[in-house]
């Protein structure tokens, strides 16, 4: 049957074009996966969905491998094994705080991933505490604050509103009391930065805090704490390169170390006994580990460790450089397309990861993206991103009749969009 316009000319855009100076710097798994297709034979799997999860770096894979072998408890055992893998885990947290470029006193806590890190600091938060979060971030930053007294801020169309959104906020609230910003430094819908240094700048004028989701920013751009000034961020393993299920929130201590421990169990407790009156009595670690109980995922750690040393000692020029000559040729040719739409919150010219949603005039996005799988062998997502609001409101604002691809006429698949993604290692 004959192919749809807009699928072949996504399918067939031309990403191979590479300039030689511009060349995968960072080899990763997964680059001659092959799987077949619905026409019959195989292709070599194209990965589009990096912001979903990216391939792990061949570094990585490497030093975990090197490493399985002297596998062992950590903080748990008098054996070779167990004293070298609690090194390793130990030694993790000054990696991450350099690839952070953390302040002295900052402390590194292993998590499961953003979310978890998120839920974390939302355990921790003050008494009283006020947080404010754009209605466009992903669900990990938007909803773990419910238990507080949030504000939801609209979705701003410039960066320059962002702040004064923000602004106007802040200068409401209770001035005395404790208070915090949410904010992702790149989203994971549209690919585009956020003023990091400027919301900051805001959050603290008025006396708040600020954490930053860097989970679609750290995979693409040298994040430093101490330069952009934020509080506390949070970033995933799986979006690092590192896929072995750890993530990091780092940051101030003060917040993390006057609250309960975020699971209670052994390796955050540094003294139990039973009480005189038969209870029991909890003195927890003042450190990292009162919020790390439970035996640790050193391999998720390590992967983590592995991967911030191997993209500092590359340094992120040239895969910007890279990255951004790909974003250029995808944005350029979706252009081409008539029925193609990207969603953009802050315009064509915002600065912006390897991240682009889009919607095609006509298709159902699951559709669409199903197709891209089947008959080109292309893994791209579709859906709504995990960030319901952000997503409906880039759609609302697309002039579309009931019944179109990305119209809200409620049926099942049809309000959601189109994303391709991608970073070190994708085809050049
Ligand atoms: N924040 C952003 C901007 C994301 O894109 C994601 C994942 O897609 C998350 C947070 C949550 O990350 P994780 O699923 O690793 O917890």
């Amino acid at each position: 049957s004959a192919r749809p316009h807009a699928a072949a000319s996504v399918a067939s855009l031309d990403l191979a074009d590479a300039d030689p100076a511009c060349a995968a710097p960072l080899p990763v798994l997964g680059r001659d996966v092959t799987v077949p297709l619905v026409t019959g034979g195989e292709v070599t799997y194209a990965a589009l969905d990096y912001a979903a999860s990216a391939p792990a770096l061949q570094r990585v894979w490497d030093d975990v491998a090197a490493y399985a072998p002297y596998y062992g408890s950590v903080h748990r055992g008098a054996g070779y094994l167990s004293q070298l893998s609690t090194d390793l885990f130990e030694n993790s947290r000054q990696t991450v705080a350099e690839f952070l470029d953390c302040r002295d006193g900052d402390q590194i806590v292993f998590t499961r991933s953003t979310t978890d890190s998120l839920n974390l600091l939302a355990a921790c938060l003050p008494a009283d505490c006020q947080v404010f979060v754009f209605e466009t971030e992903h669900h990990a930053s938007l909803l773990p604050w419910r238990d507080a007294q949030v504000t939801y801020l609209n979705a701003p169309r410039t960066p320059e509103e962002a702040v004064t959104t923000l602004e106007r906020a802040l200068a409401d609230r209770d001035p005395y009391g404790p208070a915090l910003v949410c904010v992702t430094g790149a989203s994971n819908v549209t690919g585009e930065l956020w003023p990091v240094r400027e919301l900051t700048a805001a959050a603290h004028a008025h006396g708040a805090r600020i954490v930053l989701d860097a989970a679609q920013l750290a995979p693409h751009h040298a994040v430093s704490v101490r330069d952009l000034d934020v509080d506390w961020v949070a970033f995933s393993g799986h979006k690092l390169y590192a896929p072995f299920g750890s993530g990091v929130l780092a940051g101030r201590a003060d917040w993390l170390q006057s609250a309960e421990p975020y699971l209670a169990g052994g390796g955050a407790s540094r003294q139990v006994a039973r009480r005189a009156d038969g209870g029991v009595e909890v003195e927890w670690h003042t450190t990292a580990a009162r919020h790390e109980a439970g035996s640790p995922n050193v391999i998720g750690v390590y992967a983590i460790a592995s991967a911030c040393k191997a993209l500092r000692e590359e340094g992120f020029d040239t895969l910007v450089a890279r990255e951004q000559r790909l974003v250029t040729a995808v944005r350029a040719g979706l252009a081409e397309v008539p029925e193609v739409k990207v969603l953009s919150l802050f315009g064509d010219d915002a600065p912006r990861v390897g991240v682009i949603s889009f919607v095609v005039q006509g298709w159902n996005s699951s559709h669409f993206a199903a197709a891209l799988s089947a008959e080109y062998g292309i893994g791209v997502r579709d859906g709504l991103f995990c960030a319901h609001p952000l997503v409906r409101t880039l759609l609302g604002s697309t002039p579309q009749e009931p019944g179109e691809c990305g119209a809200p006429d409620e049926t099942p698949g049809s309000l959601n969009a189109i994303r391709v993604s991608f970073g070190a290692g994708t085809p050049d």
